[in-house]
């Protein structure tokens, strides 16, 4: 297995995987969404709510503020020493207090553990007219996206095949495919078509350009052919700033690793060792 990063920051990672079957980029791709904890609300105690939205609707907007994740201080409820009770290692308290006129804030709620923040200061909550008021505690806990779309740590996490392009010695340079193609990645170069530098991994492997070559005439087969590499493919993850999408990438892997190990344990112990 090998990951080759195209680019990578804090908050989106381009890379390659390869040598891989695609069962593996699957599970890495379900184990970055689902199974790497985050912080989100889940609990809220309302005291005083005299704005135009429902309470209801209030701890949804409430639930899917995206909160920075320090995974070395917080642990899972069932596996925290409290037992599930809810302890400053499991959870998070936050209290509002806002009155109108205003446009209620992420950066109004104020945490009990500073590093524990909204990951953007600006998102709106409810907006109150004068004299509405809103008062409330949230209690946010450590949670994986298996539970709940909110304790996702990515918004977007995908791949697809790297992309194959072959051009043979029929083609005569007519430009039709350059034309077709909606990602703009061929070209016409003296008398052959080729692929611009660089773009290759833009192909979104729609075919149109095969299609338009048939349809100069050329015979049933076109000159320009379509595949993909089966065991490398090219992925985009972007996190919500709850956590850094390397810590993302490491946490999913550590997961996959911890599965099979218990895995092949079990395994073992059925087969009698
Ligand atoms: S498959 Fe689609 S995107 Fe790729 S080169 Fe052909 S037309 Fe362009
Ligand atoms: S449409 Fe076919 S023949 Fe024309 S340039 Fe493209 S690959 Fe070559
Ligand atoms: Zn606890």
């Amino acid at each position: 297995m090998e990951i080759q990063f195209g680019s990578l920051d804090d908050d989106v990672a381009r890379f390659t995987l390869s040598g891989v079957t695609p069962a593996f980029a699957n599970a890495f791709r379900r184990a970055m969404i689902a199974e790497v904890p985050t912080l989100a609300i889940e609990d809220v105690r309302i005291y005083d709510n005299t704005s135009a939205l429902f309470d209801e609707m209030l701890t949804h907007r409430l639930g899917l503020i995206p909160i920075k994740t320090d995974l070395t201080t917080y642990s899972l409820k069932d596996k925290c020493s409290c037992e599930g009770q809810g302890c400053p290692s499991c959870s998070v308290t936050f209290t509002l207090s806002a009155e109108g006129p205003k446009t209620v804030i992420s950066s109004d709620l104020i945490p009990q553990d500073p590093k524990a923040v909204p990951v953007f200061d600006n998102i709106p909550i409810v907006k109150l007219t004068k004299g509405q008021k809103l008062v409330l505690e949230a209690k946010a806990i450590l949670n994986t996206g298996k539970e709940h779309a909110k304790w996702q740590p990515t918004i977007i996490c995908g791949y697809k095949n790297q992309p194959v392009i072959t051009i043979s010695d029929i083609c005569d340079a007519c430009g039709m495919c350059v034309e077709e193609c909606p990602r703009e990645i061929l070209t016409v170069k003296g008398k052959k078509v080729e692929v611009i530098e660089g773009k290759l991994s833009d192909c979104s492997m729609c075919r149109l350009c095969e299609r338009a070559c048939v349809a100069t005439g050329i015979g049933e087969e076109p000159a320009i052919k379509i595949s993909s590499e089966p065991d490398r493919f090219i992925f985009v993850v972007e996190g919500d700033g709850a956590l850094p999408v390397k810590e993302i990438m490491q946490k999913a892997i550590h997961y996959i690793k911890e599965q099979s190990e218990e895995l092949e344990s079990q395994v073992r112990e059925i087969s009698g060792g």
